[in-house]
């Protein structure tokens, strides 16, 4: 079975799973403990898989709070900056219909405790018009959250035009990048205007349940603040309390690693893969196919199809035991996606989608199975 679902989750790789199992035996330290080197290795591990990933987005160690995934990062993101600055009386946030669950969620929880939300339209490729962007601020404006790489059509958005315009405005800009790392470069420094970025560890072949939120230091040295969701023992300078998953974030650190020396390799055979892909389809298909992604400005290795006149639920059933494919996103799947609603597509035209999306590590001799449907 040929495994094309790699934005919903990958497989941990070898070496990611080594590091892992030895935090998961042997080291079974609480870094949190003093003295004793079970402990001291456990920090050790921690903070070597700190510095893999401050590495792989040239951001500082201080910045990096590790969380249990990205929908955490973006629940503590926007709950905590929502709450922190209740006082400050700014009470709009702004987001994008083109947004995962994990962002739009969290808008329309905060909507019911009171805040107001504009959700900005997208292009036909799920992207933020800046000047969109512009207009929607007021002096109520507190924090915007727009997605870097889009998780169903892979569409890219010019987060550092979208993050610049609010900070000129002295607005807090936030980025779920989750499906960006580890497949196109992140460069925090260049990135100013970005005060909070999410990421998550599973999407670029480390375990799941780990990833982290990169907060932006001020101007002081001090994290931007918000209100940690929870309470506890204080880890991550009280950001985020609870007991360090520590086996989950060696494996982060390490698929950060692997990530890092491999990133330009990794977007070429990317590449590769998603335009043997579009070839096989465009030969095979002609008319009866057209492509919901844009090949310009967009994730390598995901790509968005829509099969007209079949239903997608039924045809990646009968795909099932040769391909694995989605309809979107996995975590919103019971529902017909709302990103591709929001591009403008009909209904009828959603029910006919279907997202394959690559690993580098996916063999480009394997795509051709594609010529046997
Ligand atoms: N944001 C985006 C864009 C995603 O693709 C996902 C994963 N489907 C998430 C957030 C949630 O990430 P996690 O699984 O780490 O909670």
């Amino acid at each position: 079975m040929l495994y094309l679902d790699h934005s919903a989750t990958t497989p941990i790789l070898p070496e990611v799973k080594d590091k892992m199992m030895v935090y998961l035996t042997n080291e079974f330290g609480n870094p949190s403990g003093k003295y004793y080197e079970l402990a001291n290795n456990a920090k050790s591990a921690i903070s070597n898989a700190r510095s893999e990933i401050s590495k792989l987005i040239n951001s500082s160690e201080e910045e990096i709070i590790f969380t249990s995934g990205a929908t955490e990062s973006n629940n503590m993101a926007l709950k905590g900056v929502a709450d922190y600055y209740s006082a400050a009386n700014k009470r709009h946030i702004i987001t994008s219909k083109s947004e995962h669950s994990a962002v739009i969620d969290v808008c329309e929880f905060l909507e019911s405790k009171g805040f107001n939300i504009t959700y900005l339209d997208v292009d036909r490729y799920g992207r933020v018009n800046p000047r969109d962007l512009e207009k929607a601020i007021n002096k109520d404006t507190l924090l915007v959250s727009i997605m870097w790489g889009n998780n169903e059509l892979g569409s890219l958005n010019d987060v550092k035009e979208l993050s610049e315009i609010c900070k000129e405005q002295g607005v807090l800009f936030h980025t779920d990048a989750t499906q960006v790392l580890g497949k196109t470069p992140i460069d925090w420094e260049e990135i100013p205007g970005v005060s909070f970025l999410s990421v998550s560890a599973h999407k670029m072949h480390g375990p799941k349940g780990v990833g982290a939120l990169i907060i932006r230091k001020d101007q002081y040295g001090n994290l931007i603040p918000l209100t940690p969701l929870f309470h506890g023992g204080g880890q991550e300078k009280g950001i985020r309390s609870g007991t360090y998953s520590v086996h989950n974030i060696v494996g982060f650190g390490e698929a950060a690693r692997i990530a890092r020396v491999n990133l330009d390799d990794n977007i070429e055979q990317l590449y590769k893969l998603e335009e043997k892909l579009i070839a096989i389809l465009k030969n095979k298909f002609g008319q009866q196919i057209s492509f919901n992604s844009d090949h310009q400005n967009k994730l390598p290795g995901v790509i968005n199809v829509r099969f007209i006149g079949l239903n997608n639920e039924v045809l990646l059933k009968k795909l099932s035991p040769i391909i694995a494919a989605s309809t979107g996103s996995a975590c919103s799947s019971a529902k017909p996606s709302h990103v591709l609603q929001a591009t403008g597509l009909e209904l009828s035209e959603v029910r006919e989608s279907i997202r394959f999306s690559f690993s580098p590590y996916t063999n480009l001799d394997d795509i051709d199975i594609f010529y046997e449907l």
